[in-house]
């Protein structure tokens, strides 16, 4: 497994640091008033202009600035570069949530009458919106894109836009990422990637080709469980020129960048789900430490799959760092660690509840990516609403427990499963 971890400075120069290095460091590439080491909190919603030109250059992009807090602020911009930096991307655009991002993006690009595709293994909550989505005229196929003939076999003339997660949740299905992203270059579709489950500090959706990338920094990249936030990374890569849906007024500049900016004039703007300037501190802060928290949860996720994988009371583990996950060499070939994910399916022995509450250490939560380890019956209450059917088409059974693995020390961990199946059956 090797990755990239050479970073282009926002300068535009090469620069051979690495993944922490530059996150660290980022913010001091632009002058920082007082000399903070941290972009300080801007919260004023106005900004002030010498003239009424200056003010009017702004408006119509000839000058950089802020003009409205919905529009932009200094301290999410300072984020937004620092998301850019970590998916090497051309820029990107920050919003309240995970979910206003996607949103955003959604109601951005398609138009009633286009097609999306878009996986059967979604993440509950964005399942919902490509669900609000077709009442609104977007016709969406979801199919299982661990596999591209799918994707292919779903594509009509109409098709705009493939959605994907790299790893999906619960169940750690890993997507054929990088067939779908050469048979998107081929066809000149805009292939949306949500980086969430891998971070960029495991894998940059660019090296697929992806045209614009997803994060919820709600979840690794903030780690702290203490803030929401979203964003949109355009890669650079794809060519808008080829996209029916740009507005003429969002034509102008670098063609590989109009897509973000009908994202930042029209998205920001329409769904009003700016991320504040407290919320964007609290996410610059914590994506200093993405990658030694990443490389700690995702070891202790594979220790304690190894664990579970040898007890006789759990029936199935679901992580692609198991040998025998079926998608155990795509997730080697593609990602720098193998997520800090992962699920079980206990044996019938042992009730879900029981478990649960037998837990002391392990918190019984609906959150990922906390610094605390989570864990939750997924059928039970955030796939609940989506009926048995279609649950048991999607692999998760009555007994499916998900883990969110912290940076605790593993043993500990590992202690309170044990007395916790002890306890329990
Ligand atoms: C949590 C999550 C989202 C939504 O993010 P929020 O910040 O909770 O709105 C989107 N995609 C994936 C894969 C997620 O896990």
């Amino acid at each position: 497994m090797s990755v990239n971890l050479s970073l282009i400075s926002l300068s535009g120069d090469k620069a051979q640091q690495g993944f922490t290095t530059s996150i660290l460091h980022c913010d001091r590439q632009k002058p920082i008033e007082h000399g903070s080491l941290h972009k300080p909190i801007h919260d004023s919603v106005a900004f002030e202009y010498n003239t009424a030109e200056d003010l009017a250059a702004v408006f119509q992009g000839r000058q950089r600035g802020f003009a409205y807090g919905r529009q932009g602020n200094p301290t999410v911009s300072a984020l937004e570069d620092k998301i850019t930096l970590m998916e090497q991307g051309v820029g990107s655009v920050c919003f309240a949530t995970g979910m206003a991002a996607i949103s955003a993006t959604m109601f951005t690009l398609l138009r009633a009458g286009d097609h999306l595709i878009s996986s059967s293994f979604l993440f509950g909550n964005t399942d919902s919106l490509f669900k609000t989505l077709r009442q609104l005229g977007v016709d969406v196929t979801f199919v299982d894109v661990t596999d591209v003939g799918n994707v292919i076999a779903a594509r009509t003339e109409k098709t705009k836009a493939v959605f994907v997660e790299t790893i999906a949740n619960p169940c750690t299905q890993v997507t054929d990422l990088k067939s779908i992203g050469d048979y998107c270059e081929r066809e000149e579709l805009l292939y949306i990637v949500d980086n969430t489950l891998t971070t960029p500090f495991l894998f940059q959706p660019n090296r697929v080709k992806a045209g614009l990338i997803i994060n919820s920094l709600t979840k690794y990249v903030g780690g702290h469980g203490n803030v929401l936030g979203g964003s949109v990374t355009e890669s650079g890569i794809f060519d808008w020129s080829t996209y029916p849906n740009i507005y003429d007024q969002y034509k102008s500049g670098d063609v590989n960048n109009w897509g973000l900016l009908q994202i930042r004039k029209k998205g920001l703007r329409d769904t009003g789900a700016t991320l504040s300037a407290n919320s964007a501190h609290l996410l610059s802060v914590g994506a200093e430490t993405l990658a030694l928290r990443m490389s700690r949860t995702c070891d202790s996720a594979q220790a304690i799959a190894s664990y579970f994988e040898s007890h006789r009371s759990v029936k199935k583990v679901f992580y692609p760092g198991v040998r025998n996950h079926p998608d155990h060499n795509r997730a080697k070939q593609l990602f720098s660690h193998f997520g800090s994910l992962l699920s079980i399916e206990l044996g019938d022995e042992v009730d879900c509840f029981s478990f649960l509450n037998a837990l002391k250490l392990v918190v019984i939560s609906s959150n990922l990516g906390d610094n605390r380890t989570l864990a939750i019956p997924v059928a039970h209450t955030i796939y609940y609403e989506m009926g048995p059917e279609r649950r048991a088409s999607m692999g998760i059974s009555d007994g499916m427990i998900r883990f969110s693995v912290g940076i605790e020390d593993v043993d500990d961990l590992i202690t309170d499963f044990e007395q916790a199946l002890h306890n329990s059956s």
